[in-house]
């Protein structure tokens, strides 16, 4: 396999146009075509797609793949046109920081960045639950990666009854409507959910409960979310069938193992980038015989 390697042979140009076609993960088992009901039980959260190569394999693609993005990214941001949003989802240990750590591990962070939304202020709360995400978008050459993110508003809303159901029920309209309008000024969305087995979630509670590096992510709050576990799948499964659209898709990504996780997030962001045909723009100015003393 051709591997070229930024800063190799021909300037970063022939690099990325070198890369194209390369081998990935076959993405389109893991989208959810628009308006297909979802039962997550039915989705084995340890799958590894067609992807045979078990997980030294896997790490090995992911860190070629790795070099794209890296690389599509910087394309992305000089030639500053096209924006481009990550929405990531998930339970409680699902995952989120870690995919954002290592399928974005190396990309320049000038040119991306991360938004987590958390529970809402008082001041965010005495606005409309988009109000907060909005701001929060990508600008021209940007990626912007929403840890959590305006679903929250029909996840742990809906579970908790924060708000009437006639209330949240009206939200996926809303959203579906708000990522059309980005959408067609010009942002392009993906959006993850990251799909864990009840069994890996206490594997990884218990992990930060005994590793004293990990104790600081461990809240009391978690178990209680638990406690949930089934009025948050369902509440997932609706968020999926309801809002995977053409222009803001939904991929579920079975997430136990977490190198086959970063290995299809990734996956489906060198396709996605690929496919905007991205290129350095050139020089605002003539450059012929320009030399430097
Ligand atoms: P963490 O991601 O572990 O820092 O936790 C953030 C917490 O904020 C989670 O428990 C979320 O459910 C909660 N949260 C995020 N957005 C909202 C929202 N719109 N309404 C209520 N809680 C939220
Ligand atoms: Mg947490």
């Amino acid at each position: 396999m051709v591997s070229p390697r930024i800063g190799s042979g021909g300037g970063h140009l022939s690099s990325l146009q070198a890369w194209y076609g390369e081998p990935m993960i076959d993405t389109t088992p893991f989208l959810v075509p628009p308006g297909t009901p979802i039962d997550l039980s039915m989705i084995d959260p340890r799958s590894t797609g067609s992807f045979d190569g078990g997980k030294k394999a896997g790490r090995k693609l992911h860190d070629e793949l790795n070099d794209r993005l890296e690389l599509l990214q910087e394309t992305l941001y000089a030639q500053g046109r096209h924006r481009l949003l990550v929405v990531l989802q998930a339970t409680d240990t699902g995952g989120k920081d870690g995919t954002i750590r290592s399928v974005f591990d190396g990309v320049n962070p000038q040119g991306v960045k991360v938004a987590s939304f958390k529970k809402p202020t008082p001041e965010e709360l005495a606005h409309d639950y988009l109000w907060r995400v909005h701001e929060r978008v990508p600008g021209s050459g940007e990626i912007a990666i929403f840890n959590r993110s305006h679903y929250e508003d029909v996840l742990v809303v809906r579970v908790h009854e924060l708000v009437e159901e006639a209330r949240w029920s009206r939200r996926y309209h809303h959203i579906n409507e708000f990522e059309k309008m980005l959408a067609d000024e010009g942002t392009t969305i993906l959006k993850f959910f990251l799909h864990i087995s009840k069994d890996e979630q206490k594997e990884r509670l218990q992990a930060r409960l005994d590793d004293q590096a990990k104790r600081w992510k461990f809240s009391l709050g978690d178990l209680d979310e638990r406690e949930h576990w089934d009025d948050y799948q369902a509440a997932f499964g609706d968020m999926l069938s309801k809002t995977s659209t053409d222009w803001a898709p939904w991929y579920v990504i079975p997430a136990d193992h977490k190198w086959f996780r970063d290995l299809l997030v990734s996956s489906v962001l060198v396709e996605t980038l690929e496919s905007l045909g991205l290129q350095f723009p050139d020089a605002t100015e003539d450059l012929t015989g320009v030399e430097i003393e």
